[in-house]
């Protein structure tokens, strides 16, 4: 996992653990999420607020493949951010990732609890599965995150659906069987159950 330095205290701190701040006077700056929280409490008057750090736990998914999950809380002035990233997997973008949100000033571990109730919920969950030509759709829903694949000039669209990376070709794909039906396509917020 790369790791990046934060430019206000001078931490070394994995990727997930940075956030990007653009501020008048200090431009672009990568910070550590407690200095980012730090920053964001005091412009929003929570004095009282203090980061709680979650270990690592791990959780299987509804193949029995075991992930560990690292944990980040993010503090959006009213709201708490509470994140899980998957730890286990290298290739990006790949890997579960779940949020939740909370209020900033009520106990952190209920919020924990709540997200880990909710990263049960959707890891018992598979939406695809190797066939005898390659990944197919399991069912007749699929949920997932889109994301960047990455490329140097393109930046075209990948997803991850069960965690793993799946190319936009592979899914155009693995909708063929389905040649002739409908579909309904819905964004949401990385925060909603879906
Ligand atoms: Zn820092």
């Amino acid at each position: 996992m790369s790791v990046n330095q934060c430019s206000v205290c001078g931490a070394i701190v994995p990727q997930y653990d940075t956030i990007h701040s653009v501020s008048e006077g200090h431009g672009d700056r990568l910070l550590c999420t407690a200095c980012f929280n730090q920053k964001m409490a005091r412009h929003a008057g929570l004095d009282d607020f203090a980061e709680v750090k979650f270990e690592p736990i791990q959780l299987s998914d509804a193949n029995g493949a075991v992930h560990e999950f690292r944990f980040r809380s993010l503090l959006f002035g009213d709201k708490l951010s509470l994140e899980a990233f998957d730890a286990t997997i290298e290739e990006q973008p790949s890997g579960y990732r779940f949020q939740i949100l909370g209020d900033p000033l009520s106990d952190q571990f209920v919020l924990l609890g709540k997200l880990i109730e909710k990263m049960r919920r959707l890891l018992a969950v598979a939406h695809v599965r190797e066939g005898d030509f390659g990944l197919q759709i399991v069912d007749e829903t699929v949920r997932g995150r889109i994301e960047s694949d990455g490329g140097e000039h393109s930046l075209g669209p990948c997803v991850v659906i069960d965690g793993r990376r799946v190319e936009w070709d592979e899914l155009g794909r693995m909708l063929m069987p389905f040649e002739g039906w409908q579909f309904k396509l819905e964004v949401r917020d990385p925060s909603e159950e879906i």
